[in-house]
């Protein structure tokens, strides 16, 4: 019902329509559209009514995260022509994961919360999400015979779409930090997670999570040293449905190409955009810590470090410290 109401207030955006006419569009009382018109008010919209005329919408969202907003952005093909929307979860990857155990058809829907109480990182680390600030969502990825070796490049994909996507609101100088984090000036303001299932060396479906750090004014003290949001880097609030869409724009070409060309275009990409090759690490590996210089990727996008002429594959649970920063 509410999609009925902003389509009929966006196409006479800025003039009144009419109470009866929403009554008729809508079959339903006058009390039952001022009820809905009231709770559009409340998401953000700025729609004012006159008793004697109706109700007129004075100005496009600016930063209303619903699947209505989102979907009048996108320019996708597949990515987000279905989403399921929360106000709170505990995380978007256990909702998607929920959705695809009772639909294994479910490719391309996207999970989006306003708030997660329980988001996670890699190996269950935490990942803060306030609310209403910032964007967390989970998109579910059913490729067709792709090989489980090029999970990394899906999630350099999806690093390199938020690269994209920020450069389209002015942060140009967004890095990817390998494998999974988004850093400006080496800080993290935005990361990716990818859950993914396989079969005999076929990958059967992925998660593919991310969040970005987008109009959070501060950071909370936890974080407060190694984070920054979109907001701090311009002092300029974003419309999230905007971001989001440009970032699924990007994604669903960029997974395209590894599917159809294979993974040389995405890890080239990856090595264009990373701040982490060159750089002196310091790894740690199930309870071992080494240190050592990140002297590139290989074929499947895993770091190799050389530790002192002996080169060490980094895998994607190890976590990297530049020994610079700390
Ligand atoms: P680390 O950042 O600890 O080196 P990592 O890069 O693998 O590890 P992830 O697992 O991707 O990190 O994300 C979880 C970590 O990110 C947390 O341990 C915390 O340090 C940091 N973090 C949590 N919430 C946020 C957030 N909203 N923005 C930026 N960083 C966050």
């Amino acid at each position: 019902m509410n999609e009925v109401i902003l389509d009929e207030l966006y196409k006479n955006l800025g003039k009144y329509v009419t109470s009866e006419k929403m009554c008729e569009k809508l079959g339903v009382s006058r009390i039952a559209v001022w009820n809905r018109i009231k709770n559009l008010q409340k998401l953000g919209y700025k729609i004012e009514g006159k008793r004697s005329v109706g109700y007129v919408l004075k100005e496009e969202a600016k930063d209303i995260l619903i699947p209505y907003e989102i979907k009048r952005r996108l320019n996708t093909k597949i990515f987000g022509k279905k989403i399921e929307y929360f106000r709170l979860t505990s995380s978007t990857m256990d909702e998607a994961e929920y959705i695809l155990e009772k639909d294994p058809d479910a490719h391309g829907t996207l999970v989006v919360a306003e708030e997660q109480t329980s988001g996670r990182g890699r190996q269950k680390r935490k990942w803060l999400s306030p609310r209403g600030k910032n964007i967390y969502v989970s998109l579910i990825y059913t490729p067709k015979n792709m090989d489980v070796s090029d999970s990394i490049a899906m999630m350099f994909a999806t690093s390199i779409a938020i690269k994209e996507a920020l450069s389209d609101f002015g942060i140009e100088n967004a890095k990817i930090k390998w494998p999974n984090d988004v850093m400006v000036n080496d800080k993290k303001i935005a990361g990716v997670l990818l859950e993914t299932r396989s079969e005999a060396g076929v990958l059967t479906n992925a998660i593919i999570g991310f969040g970005i750090n987008v109009n959070m004014e501060e950071m909370p003290d936890e974080i407060k040293d190694t984070a920054t949001s979109m907001y701090i880097e311009t002092n300029n609030t974003v419309d999230r449905a905007t971001l989001l869409s440009n970032t699924l724009f990007y994604l669903e070409n960029l997974l395209n190409i590894l599917v159809n060309e294979g993974r040389s275009k995405i890890l080239e990409l990856w090595k264009e955009y990373n701040n982490t090759l060159g750089r002196k690490v310091e790894i740690h590996s199930d309870g071992e810590v080494f240190v050592g210089l990140a002297k590139d990727i290989d074929k499947d996008g895993f770091l190799l470090v050389d530790v002192g002429g002996n080169v060490k594959k980094v895998v994607t649970a190890d976590s990297v410290r530049f020994v610079d920063e700390k």
